[in-house]
Parts: structure tokens; sequence; C-alpha cells
């Protein structure tokens, strides 16, 4: 792209309402941000469960007596630690698999992964929602990629009667809560076809992990089945309140993805404290049930009282998407809510499809029932 061509695509975002542009924080607080002198309720973090501030998070460094910062070294090197050993351990019973593999980061675990279990020749089909590291992963592979109606399973069935019979190998990609929508894929209905067609299941649970299930370890543990998902992918990103992110698979999948899993292998090991960090957090999830209970039912407070007042809301997780279809009005919105007080991102296309702009509002555990009222009634002020 030459300068012009660059200047020129700002230029039309910006005209758009679509341009992007960073905010600096300049203080973390559980459940507040502060950008510009200024403090707000944030209503835009994934840290659903206030992990990132807990305590013992935070104290792991101390206790595990660290002496070294990082491994300076990728996993297949010398990267692979006693903690790094212990997490993926640890992760593999939490998911209820037989293993597990920690990566870096969410986005390096599907784009990885994806492009080492499917190839030229192959196909995956993935919900027309997924995140863009599934597509990325996919494009990477050179497999053909078929993209089926979100969440519905008749449309996947229709293309997987067209199309299986073309491929030697196919995976199946779904997310167990939807990132941008906040709803709950119908898991048991997506395992019927997996079965049926034959194909390799991955279901990514980022936004599941740590707030579903019984025991926490995200909603194939709550409606599904843990053996029909062959990789279960998730993050210590987002609920967890940490960094880095994991497969849980079987062991034969494990000892294929270590020497093909290009993201896994090419990488430098997450730091010690990190990984001690996710390794507590497993702990907390365990221990605190009640952190996603609490969470789960101002949640549910919260979207009913936007349903009440007219507004057009979707999912139903902790994950409130409030739809204004255009990306201005949204953005205007967003900026009157954040002259109140509260930080409520608009997101846009190209995240989300075109004419679905919208407030995503995530609440976590930190927030007050106050917090959520006023929010309420900020917005209920502001359309
Ligand atoms: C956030 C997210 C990822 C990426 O995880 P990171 O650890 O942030 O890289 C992958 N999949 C989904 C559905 C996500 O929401």
């Amino acid at each position: 792209m030459g300068q012009r061509k660059i200047i020129d695509f700002i230029q039309n975002r910006e005209n758009d309402g679509l341009l992007r542009t960073l905010s600096v924080v300049e203080k973390y607080a559980p459940g507040k941000i502060t950008v510009a002198g200024k403090e707000y309720i944030n209503f835009s973090s994934n840290d659903y469960i206030g992990l990132a501030h807990h305590s013992e998070l935070l104290n792991v460094i101390r206790d595990k007596g660290l002496n070294v910062y990082a491994s300076a070294s990728s996993r297949l090197m010398t990267g692979t630690g006693l903690l790094h050993n212990e997490l993926e351990i640890k992760t593999a019973s939490f998911k209820n698999k037989e293993a597990a593999m920690v990566f870096n980061s969410g986005y390096q675990a599907n784009v990885g992964v994806i492009s080492a279990m499917v190839g030229k020749g192959d196909a995956v089909f993935c919900d027309k929602l997924v995140h863009a590291s599934i597509i990325d992963g996919s494009l990477l592979s050179g497999c053909k990629l078929y993209r089926f109606n979100h969440n519905d399973p008749a449309h996947l069935e229709y293309i997987l009667d067209k199309y299986r019979k073309k491929y030697d190998r196919a995976l199946l990609a779904i997310e167990s809560i939807y990132s941008m929508d906040g709803d709950r894929a119908k898991l048991s209905e997506f395992e019927l076809i997996k079965e049926k067609y034959d194909l390799i299941g991955m279901v990514d649970e980022a936004h599941a992990t740590g707030i579903f299930g019984k025991n926490g370890s995200g909603l194939v543990e709550e409606e599904g089945n843990t053996a029909s998902w062959d990789i279960i992918m998730g993050t210590f990103s987002k609920a967890l309140g940490g960094f880095g992110a994991y497969i849980a698979c079987d062991i034969i999948t494990k000892k294929y993805l270590i020497n093909t899993c290009r993201s896994y292998i090419y990488s430098t090991s997450l730091p010690f404290h990190v990984i001690a960090s996710d390794i507590k957090s497993l702990d907390i999830i365990k221990e605190e049930p009640v952190r996603r209970k609490d969470l789960l039912e101002k949640s549910v407070f919260l979207r009913n009282n936007l349903k009440s007042i007219g507004l057009n809301v979707l999912g139903e997780s902790q994950i409130i998407p409030t739809v204004f279809k255009d990306a201005h009005k949204t953005l205007e919105i967003s900026e009157k809510l954040k002259s109140k007080g509260h930080w409520v991102t608009a997101v846009r296309p190209p995240t989300v499809p075109g004419g679905t702009s919208r407030l995503r509002i995530s609440l976590n555990y930190d927030h007050s029932m106050e917090n959520i009222s006023d929010l309420v009634n900020a917005i209920k002020d502001c359309i």
C-alpha cells in the first residue's frame, strides 16, 4: 500500500465511524479504570470474576520464591519448567481430558492448532461468528473454509451433506459462549453432527472458562459431553485474570501437536510468574464458586433491566451486547456514557457484521448493584 492509500483508508474509516484508536489506561482497580485523569466503571473488561486483582494471584510471585523471570527458550528447547508442566497437568484435569498444552495466547493457540490439524485437501466448518484467530488459523492451513449461519446446526448439516465427502479430514470449530453475542452454542446438537459426519471437534471456551459448569471449567462441562470434543480450547486471559491459553485433548493429539504446531514450537515459553498465577487461578475457580454464581445473577438482572426499557439485548451470559445497529449512533451513545463515568466500548464492523454495531457490556464480580443500576439509568438517558 502506498502512503496515499493508507491515508485514504484511515479517512474512510473515520468518515464511517469505524476508526479504532487506543485509550491509555492510567490505573486499573477492581471494576474500574482511570483514563486521562478520570475514573470510570469499566464495563468493557473480560476480567469477569475479578481475578486480575485477586490478592492470591498477586502474591503468587513472592510465595513461589521465584529467582528467575523467564526461560528465554521455547517449550521444546529448555522452556518447559516444572511450573509449565504442572499447569498442563492441572489444566487437563480441570477440563477432564487426558492432556493439555499451554500456549502463549489464545490467538496463538487457535492459529497454531488449526493450521496443524488440517491442511491442503482438508476442510474447516466453522460458525460465522467465531473469533478471528479461528479464521486466521484456517486460512493459514491452506484448507477449504466453510462458514455456517450462527449457531445453526441445520445449516451446518446442509453444508456437510453437500461437501463433506470431498475431504479426508474435516474440522468443526465453534465457541461455547460467543464473544460478541454472549450466547450459548447448541452444544449437544453440534456433538451429534460431529459424530455423524466424522469431524474433528474443536470448541473455544475463552468466555465460558471459569464461569460455567459445576466446577467452573466451562459450558462443555455444564451441558455438553467432554468426550465429544477432541480439542477444547480456552484462555487464562479472561475470567482467569492472567495470561496465556490452553487446549485440552488426548495424549496422541498432544504428541502430534508438539511435533507440528508452529505457534507452540517457535515461540518462547511464558514467564514463570505468569504460569504460577495461572496455576493459582485454577485453584481459586474451585475454591470460590460464589464469584461465578454472583456474576451470572447480576447478568440476569442487567439483561432484564435493559430489555425492560425496550433495548435489543443479545445473549445469555455475562456478556450483554446491546445492539443499536448504526455505527455512528453506537459510538455516540458510548461517548455519552463515558461522559457519565461508564466505560462501555462500542463494537463495530469489521469485528461484528455490518449494521449490528453494539455496546458490548461485560459484567465483573466487582461491580456493585448500584454500579449496574446507574448504568441502566445512564443508558436510558442517552438513547
Ligand atoms: C480472546 C479470545 C481469544 C484469544 O485469546 P487471547 O489470550 O486474548 O489471545 C480466542 N478466542 C476467543 C473466542 C476469544 O474471545
